[in-house]
Order: C-alpha cells, then sequence, then structure tokens
C-alpha cells in the first residue's frame, strides 16, 4: 500500500454468496476491491455498483479461476487500475455431487480444477508482489466437508482439503515475508449453494447444527474482515470454523 492509498483486496467469486458479502464487507471497511466471477455478468454489474455506493473504488472482471492466464490478466489489471494486493480472498467455488460409484472424470476434474486449482492460480499470482513489499494476507475459503469429509462429496472434500494443506504450506513458506495465509472452513451457509437443497434436507441439516439454523454470509464475512485486518497480525495457518458448531 502506498501512503495515504487505500489497501486493494481482491476476491474471486465475488458476484454471488459469501465472496458478495466478503465485497461489501470489505468496501465499507476502506479497501478498494477487485472482484471477480465467471459468468453472472449482471449481479456482478449491480454489485460493482453497490458497493462502489460505500466510496471505495470496486472492479468486477470475468475471470474462469481454473485458468492461470486468466487469473493473471486479472491480477495485472487490479495492479494497474488499483495498486497491488493486500488481501486476497478465495471464495470461488462450485460443488458436482455423487457417490464415488457413479461419480464422473468430469465432475470431479471440475470441481478440484475450480476449488483448488483456482486457489492455486490466485496465490501464485499475488505471492511475488507480497514477498517484495513484506506485507500480505491470503484467506481462501474451504469446508468442513474439507475437514471432516461429506457423503457423495469426495470431489469436494478432497479440494477443500486440499486448501487446508496448501495454506499451512504457504503460511510456513512465507511468514517470514510477514505474509499470513489463513482458511475459513464454513458449514452451512445460506447462499445459491445451499439453496439447491430441498426443504426436507434443510431441516434435517439444521437439526445437526447445535445453534438450530444455517449461517448468513454476513456472519462468514465477518471473520474474513478480522483475519485480513490488523487486529490478526499473529494469526497464520490456522482453520477457523464457523458453523453454528455442526462438527463440536
Ligand atoms: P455461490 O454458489 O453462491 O457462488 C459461487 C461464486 O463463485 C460465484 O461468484 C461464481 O461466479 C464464482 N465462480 C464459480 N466458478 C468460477 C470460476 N471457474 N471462475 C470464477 N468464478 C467462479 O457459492 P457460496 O457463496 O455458497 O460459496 C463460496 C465459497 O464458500 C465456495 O468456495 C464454497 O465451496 C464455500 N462454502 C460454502 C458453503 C455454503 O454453505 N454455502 C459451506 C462451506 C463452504 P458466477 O456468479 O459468475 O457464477
Amino acid at each position: 500500500m502506498t501512503e495515504n492509498a487505500a489497501p486493494v483486496a481482491l476476491v474471486s467469486g465475488g458476484s454471488r454468496g459469501i465472496g458478495r458479502a466478503v465485497v461489501l464487507r470489505l468496501a465499507a471497511e476502506g479497501y478498494d476491491v477487485s472482484f471477480c466471477y465467471q459468468s453472472n455478468e449482471q449481479a456482478a454489474l449491480e454489485l460493482e455498483k453497490e458497493a462502489g455506493e460505500l466510496g471505495r473504488r470496486v472492479l468486477s472482471v470475468k475471470v474462469d479461476v481454473t485458468s492461470s492466464a486468466s487469473v493473471k490478466e486479472w491480477v495485472a489489471r487490479t495492479e494497474s487500475e488499483l495498486g497491488p494486493v493486500d488481501v486476497a480472498v478465495n471464495s470461488a467455488g462450485i460443488t458436482r455431487d455423487n457417490p464415488l460409484v457413479l461419480m464422473s472424470d468430469e465432475e470431479w476434474h471440475s470441481v478440484l480444477d475450480t476449488n483448488l486449482d483456482g486457489v492455486y492460480h490466485v496465490s501464485r499470482s499475488v505471492i511475488f508482489e507480497m514477498m517484495k513489499r513484506k506485507s500480505g494476507t491470503i484467506i481462501n475459503i474451504s469446508s468442513i466437508a474439507g475437514v471432516y469429509g461429506n457423503p457423495t462429496q469426495s470431489n469436494y472434500s478432497a479440494s477443500k482439503a486440499g486448501i487446508i494443506g496448501f495454506t499451512k504450506a504457504l503460511a510456513k513458506e512465507v511468514g517470514r515475508y510477514n505474509i499470513r495465509a489463513n482458511v475459513v472452513a464454513p458449514g452451512y451457509i445460506e447462499t445459491d449453494m445451499t439453496a439447491e437443497l430441498t426443504d426436507k434436507v434443510k431441516k434435517e441439516a439444521a437439526k445437526q447444527v447445535p445453534l438450530r439454523r444455517f449461517g448468513q454470509v454476513e456472519e462468514v464475512a465477518d471473520l474474513v474482515a478480522f483475519l485480513a485486518g490488523e487486529r490478526a497480525a499473529y494469526i497464520t495457518g490456522s482453520v477457523f470454523q464457523i458453523d453454528g458448531g455442526m462438527t463440536v
């Protein structure tokens, strides 16, 4: 960050769900924000406007996080329009559930490519600048499925467990450059991803949660914003579960 300039945050999968709430929260906290989306241009433009009304510069870019070239272009554009990236939040993610016995190669690879390779591509694209500036933080959205595993989600659980291993290794590697890397592992959060569940499944799922409800995207965004900021200056390599006590 140059003197008097706002810090810059990069958020993947910002057009909807948790990523969207993170964009709004970071913009409200004074960050200039560059977020990406895959195809939902209308939602992205609306968010760009809404977050921009908070008084910060907000940039939305169509990116495919499975492509290294696409992510590199996004990061280069962000650096040239907003400045070097101080905070990177990886929220882009998909599910393609199926029991392993029925799983297709496409279902396996699309989930690993988006959820795990996407985190690698974004982190790889920002890390050198952060090392040069001896400052930065990366926050990766995993899932409790990556900690405990979920039936019919072997692809998703593998990708989310991969994110945890990746982040811990990175935290050890770049701590000496004053760069922090942490994981947020949500339980059930109300988004389009969980909207796919039937009401019956949702009701049953909520019964497994001591707080008896799904979480809100703003609650996850609060945790991400905390981890992004100075109050979390001594926290790195950690996994934060935000699941209403579901896994206790
Ligand atoms: P949503 O389905 O609401 O949003 C997904 C976001 O990712 C969208 O912005 C979408 O863009 C973007 N995206 C998907 N694929 C790509 C791609 N290839 N390149 C760029 N962007 C892409 O997801 P949630 O908010 O529910 O989930 C956010 C993260 O949190 C995910 O990593 C998910 O695994 C994790 N999580 C969610 C939980 C939940 O209960 N919701 C629980 C635990 C973890 P577009 O709008 O253009 O499609």
